[in-house]
């Protein structure tokens, strides 16, 4: 009896040792990030009056043209992905202190979050509490703003498509949607206190984030859903295309994404974003989504041939290097309107 006891123990001791090493090799797995290296946009010195942005994972980005900084989402706990799993989460200071000193980030206009799910919302308050800004998204993202304690007259509430003028740029929010997971969706109805569960901090709504400067537009795409012609009318120069689980979607699914999101703005350089496992730590080179969680190659091969087709170029940001998004592209336009010599 004994003895069939520790039989079935060292068995079952061997399954769960086999499967632990197995997930672990297979969250090794991951795609190469060669041919994107090449697409890298240069760093540019910041200069006053000329947008630069600098991406800080995820959709993490920061806007800015030396008199005004926009930060979308801050995010920079990145819990590992057992405390995901399992444990609660809290805004992390030590992460957010080296995130905003990446960033060169000391004051902020505002942070606007793109929707409620813990790898966009969860530091927004505190970040804004640290910089001095507003925090601007929905109704869910208020209440994660309002259980870390941040003061209620720094949280602008948004619902329908919304206009806000931050010194030189417009900032509009669209009410848009997110990639089909089915995690966490939902509102968060009352002040979300932390230590919360991941689950817990529900999507509430997603936005496009478009911004305007005299020196040109950039959209914030920050997941991979659309609603049917909410982008008509629109422009912008650059696309901060969200990827995140795009590679468990079908070819049908990421046609419509391009064309409602790329497309519908007459875009001429896309450039992905929240490309990368969240669950790592924030440092140069950033760990790109494991192939077990999300196809991130079919994805970038699908931009790729995509790009060739239409001409839109497929470009890629640095970490946290300040980067002029519409670098290059002036001349681009320039070149397809100059008159062809008689
Ligand atoms: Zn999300």
């Amino acid at each position: 009896m004994r003895r069939a006891l520790l039989v079935v123990t060292l068995v079952l001791g061997a399954a769960l040792a086999g499967g632990g090493a197995w997930l672990a090799w297979r969250l090794h797995e991951r795609p190469s990030l060669e041919a994107m290296r090449a697409r890298l946009l240069p760093a540019a010195a910041p200069r006053t009056g000329e947008p630069r942005v600098r991406f800080l994972g995820v959709s993490t980005v920061l806007v800015e043209d030396g008199r005004t900084a926009l930060l979308v989402d801050g995010f920079f706990s990145r819990p590992g992905l057992l405390q995901v799993l399992l444990g609660k989460l809290s805004p992390d200071p030590d992460a957010i202190a080296h995130g905003l000193a990446l960033g060169e980030i000391e004051r902020l206009d505002a942070v606007l979050v793109a929707h409620s799910h813990y790898d966009h919302a969860l530091d927004s308050a505190e970040v804004a509490r640290r910089t001095g800004a507003v925090v601007v998204g929905s109704a869910s993202t208020a209440n994660v703003a309002r259980g870390s304690g941040f003061p209620e007259e720094r949280i602008r509430v948004v619902e329908g498509p919304s206009e806000l003028a931050f010194g030189d740029f417009r900032v509009t929010l669209l009410p848009s949607r997110h990639v089909p997971h089915g995690m966490a969706m939902g509102e968060i109805a009352e002040p979300l206190v932390p230590p919360a569960r991941a689950l817990d901090y529900r999507e509430g709504g997603s936005f496009s984030i478009l911004v305007e400067h005299p020196r040109g537009s950039l959209l914030i795409q920050a997941s991979a859903g659309w609603i049917d012609g909410a982008l008509a009318g629109r422009h912008a120069d650059v696309v901060l295309l969200g990827v995140g689980a795009l590679g468990a979607m079908d070819e049908a699914y990421r046609e419509t994404y391009w064309r409602e999101v790329v497309d519908a703005v007459g875009a001429a350089r896309v450039v992905p974003i929240h490309w990368d496992d969240f669950t790592e730590p924030l440092v140069e080179p950033l760990a790109p989504v494991p192939d077990l969680v999300d196809d991130l190659g079919a994805t970038l091969s699908y931009l790729e041939g995509k790009s060739r087709a239409t001409g839109v170029e497929l470009a890629w940001l640095p970490l946290a290097a300040p980067v002029d998004p519409f670098g290059s592209l002036v001349a681009r336009r320039a070149r397809r309107v100059a008159p062809i010599a008689p």
